[in-house]
Parts: structure tokens; sequence; C-alpha cells
């Protein structure tokens, strides 16, 4: 299937709820632009600069979105544009987006990621940390930063039941944490191979790349 007739797919599949990110990261602008023509208009990247070399040649109204892990001193040069970084993990991560989203007076939107998977490559924060973050003073006094919720990505794996426990905890968290803070509205999970269980446990807004452009060449 085409690149459109894909993105027709999901709009068609997802609930009303559910937002669709397409993850661009290594594809070429005419590949974005075949799903911005078929109604796309949140992409998702994993480097800064190569969303900000697309977001310099694309079409205005695309909201960005960066779902990779986010170096500090990298900040500065999506402040001006980014939507919302789904991978803050850390305080001194928010203080930088907080300092450069004020130099840019902008207010920006993150998602604390929550490490869910077994294998230890993958980024994130435990819930209690996070929880830590929301309460303290030092985020609660930051004017520039707003944490609208929670993101996680399940280990690779066949086993059905593994992904679904990871999603299920996150989702537990989630709600949790939308006791003492409501302004948590948004819950990142959810890629090609797992989005329909992420689905199924709460996701607001899953991240699906290959399953929309085709497998990813790094060379
Ligand atoms: C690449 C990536 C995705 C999309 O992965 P696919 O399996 O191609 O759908 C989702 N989330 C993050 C954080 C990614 O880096």
């Amino acid at each position: 299937m085409s690149i459109s007739e894909n993105i027709e797919k999901y709009k068609e599949e997802l609930p009303e709820n559910v937002k669709l990110v397409a993850i661009s990261k290594t594809k070429p602008n005419e590949d974005l632009m075949e799903a911005y023509e078929a109604g796309q208009r949140i992409f998702g990247e994993n480097k800064i600069q190569e969303m900000t070399d697309k977001w310099e040649e694309l079409p205005k109204d695309i909201e960005w979105h960066m779902v990779g892990h986010v170096q500090s001193n990298k900040v500065k040069y999506m402040a001006p544009y980014v939507s919302l970084i789904h991978a803050v993990h850390k305080m001194k991560l928010l203080k930088e987006i907080n300092k450069r989203a004020e130099e840019n007076e902008r207010t920006i939107d993150c998602l604390l990621q929550i490490k869910i998977a077994e294998e230890d490559s993958k980024y994130g924060t435990t819930a209690k940390n996070a929880r830590m973050i929301l309460e303290s003073e030092e985020y609660q006094k930051m004017e520039n930063v707003r944490i609208i919720g929670l993101m996680g990505m399940a280990t690779f794996t066949d086993d059905e039941a593994q992904v679904k426990s990871e999603f299920q905890f996150l989702q537990k968290t989630f709600k949790d944490f939308q006791k003492d803070f409501p302004e948590l509205k948004e819950l990142s999970m959810g890629m090609s191979g797992d989005y329909q269980i992420a689905v199924e446990c709460g996701s607001t807004m899953v991240r699906i790349g290959s399953s929309i452009f085709g497998a990813r060449n790094y060379n």
C-alpha cells in the first residue's frame, strides 16, 4: 500500500481520541509530503538536526514531535517550533527546555518517559521519580514547560502478554498520576508492531513509522 493509503487506513482504524504521530525519521521530504497531502499533520522524529531541516523546508502547519532521546545541549535548536517532546526523563532536561522555551516566548509541552521495557537500551525514568518531578517546587515554578502526560516503549518481543503487562503498568501509573495531576491528558504508547495492544490499554497517541513509510534504511 502507498503512504497515503496507509494514512487513510490508520485514520479509519484508530479510535477518535487516539492521535496518530507519523514517525518520519530517515525518510525524505517527498514521503512526508505524501502523508501531508493525505491529511496527516503530526510528524515525529528522533534526531533534532533532521527534524529542524524538515521543519525549515515543509509546510508550517505541521506539528513536530520529538520522540527520541534528547541531549540538553541540542534543545535550543528545536525550541522555536517543537510542539511536543515525548521523552523527558530528568529534571535537568526539563530545566533546559523551560529556559529555551522562555527565550522563544513559548510554552513547550512535554511527556515524561517511564521505563517499562526490560531492555537496558531503552531510556526513561521510574514512576516514582516521575512523580517526584511533578510534585517538585522546582517544576511547579517553571512557567514555560507543561508536562501533559506520559510516554513509554514496550520491550521488543513477540510475547504479547509481556507487552500488554508493560502497557498496563504504564496505564495504571497514568491513572494514578491523573488523580493528583488532572492536567495529564496524553498517554503516548504503541508503535507499528504493538499499537493495537497499546490502544486497548488506553493509549491516546500512537507513534507509527515503518508501517506507514516502509522499512527504514540507515545506510
Ligand atoms: C522509530 C520510533 C517509533 C516508530 O517505530 P516503528 O516500529 O517504525 O513504528 C516510535 N517511537 C519511537 C520513540 C521511535 O524512535
